[in-house]
């Protein structure tokens, strides 16, 4: 097999990684690959034996120079001061056909000098997961990290749940940079390693910014973008922490996440989330956090400090504008508007009120809103009427209301109880749901699968989600 790596985060300072190898596995074998992704990064002659040694961790391609990543992080708001790839090997950088350079990372591919008490390994549930999710996000539209590869590894793991199946996901992603990357740097006083890391962050995302706080201006323009398109699909990360925090503005790190079934702008799953500090309402402050840790790191490499500290608060005082910008263009849209205003806001909140009130599925309402039966996702069915009333009124001076909805509202989305499913038959070795969820989600605005979109009755009902 041959991958055309072409590697430049192995050429920063020693400082920035540990080189490590990932840790061999006892039998390999190939779950899923990516084939049209594996194209696109210029990766041929794919043996699926070859694959599953690849991208276990078995063997390692020529030109690749793995490495474990160094970051800290804001974990669920307390500083940690070291965390790094705890769980992760970065093979090296690919140039995709189209130009531009992807990461190409295992996770859960043993121990590194980041592991602290972890076993460096994860289990075929949450490998699946993401590989599922963080694809169908890729449909949605949704800036994220991909999926190119999931091997099992035939070696058992131990988590709370018991002894459960180990698995590698390959996870593709413009960079791995994240906040924390910025932290670690900022809170040792490595002021000359924080210039490189900004200097490179600059070249490989954002070329025509301007100096740290360009380049803090850029990243909170596409984390606005990122949790307006998050919200519209419903989905709750989860894990909000500035380590989970991408600079590129890709969605990363997913671990206990879900889209939810239920409206609700209260909505937790996340099982270690116990004050919902990442609950779906919370996202936009918790992105601006994020931004702030961000711009807390940055400042220390400005000159004037108070003209940078000054420009800094205004860079991040601007996201709740930005943010209600791309939230109100991406929800005018669920309903139908392609030119949404302020004074749109009124109408889609209503709606969200009463969904929330009637206990609403937030996807199938929204797709509904194109067809007939909206009304019979509402308990108060007059409340619905009298908002559709508006609701058309509105729609009048549109040109293409029924069109615009359909492209923007979601038919299928990675429904918590069918991945439950599909971990559930994947680990006793069928990957048919698997490979229906992935057919399913590859065009998630067209209806391809009935089933897939009905919402879980009572009893499959998923109330928490788990690390993996
Ligand atoms: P997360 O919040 O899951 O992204 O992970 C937070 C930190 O814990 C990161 O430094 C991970 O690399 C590390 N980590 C998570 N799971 C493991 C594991 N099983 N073994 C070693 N490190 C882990
Ligand atoms: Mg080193
Ligand atoms: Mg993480």
């Amino acid at each position: 097999m041959h991958i055309p790596f072409d590697n430049s985060f192995a050429t920063l300072p020693e400082g920035f990684y540990s080189r490590v190898n990932p840790t061999p596995t006892t039998s390999p074998k190939l779950l899923s690959f990516n084939d049209s992704l594996a194209k696109l990064l210029g990766i041929t002659d794919t043996d699926p034996l070859e694959l599953a040694q690849v991208f276990s961790g078995n063997m390692i391609p020529d030109g690749a120079s793995p490495l474990a990543q160094l970051y800290s992080g804001h974990q669920f708001g307390n500083y940690n001061a070291r965390l790094g790839d705890g769980r992760a090997i970065l093979l090296g950088e690919v140039i995709s056909n189209n130009g531009l350079r992807f990461d190409i990372q295992l996770k859960g591919s043993g121990r590194t000098p980041y592991s602290r008490g972890g076993d460096g390994r994860a289990w075929m549930g949450p490998v699946l997961r993401e590989y599922v999710i963080s694809e169908a996000m890729h449909a949605l539209g949704i800036p994220t990290t991909r999926a190119l590869a999931a091997v099992a590894t035939g070696d058992d793991i131990l988590r709370e749940q018991g002894m459960l199946p180990g698995a590698v996901l390959t996870r593709v992603a413009s960079s791995h940079l994240r906040v924390g990357t910025f932290q670690i740097f900022a809170h040792r006083g490595q002021i000359e390693d924080l210039q490189t890391l900004t200097d490179y962050a600059i070249a490989r995302h954002y070329p025509e910014a301007d100096g740290p706080l360009g380049l803090l201006k850029a990243v909170c323009a596409k984390q606005a973008d990122l949790i307006a398109a998050w919200m519209s699909v419903g989905f709750i990360h989860g894990v909000m922490n500035t380590d989970n925090c991408s600079i590129s503005g890709e969605t990363i790190d997913y671990g206990p996440c879900a889209f939810m079934d239920i409206f609700h702008m209260g909505m937790v799953f996340s099982s270690i989330d116990r004050e919902s500090r990442y609950a779906y309402g919370n996202q936009p402050n918790m992105a601006m956090w994020n931004m702030a840790q961000l711009a807390t790191s940055l400042l220390q490499l400005a000159q004037d400090q108070d003209a940078a500290l000054e420009e800094a608060t205004a860079i991040i005082h601007a996201m709740p504008d930005q943010i209600e910008t791309a939230w109100l263009a991406r929800f005018g849209a669920k309903i139908g508007l392609q030119n949404s205003t302020k004074q749109d806001t009124d109408l889609i909140q209503n709606l969200l009120d009463l969904m929330q009130k009637d206990g609403a599925d937030f996807t199938n309402t929204f797709r509904a809103l194109s067809g007939e039966d909206a009304r019979n996702q509402f308990t108060d069915r007059d409340a619905f009427d009298a908002w559709s009333q508006d609701h058309k009124e509105r729609l009048a001076s549109e040109p293409d209301p029924l069109g615009t909805m359909d492209a923007a509202n979601p038919a299928v989305i990675p429904r918590n109880h069918r991945m439950e499913q599909m971990i559930e038959a994947a680990s006793a070795g069928d990957m048919a749901p698997f490979n229906r969820l992935m057919n399913a989600l590859a065009t998630p605005y067209t209806l391809s699968d009935t089933e897939l979109a009905k919402p879980p009755s009572p009893s499959e009902q998923v109330v928490a989600t788990f690390c993996g």
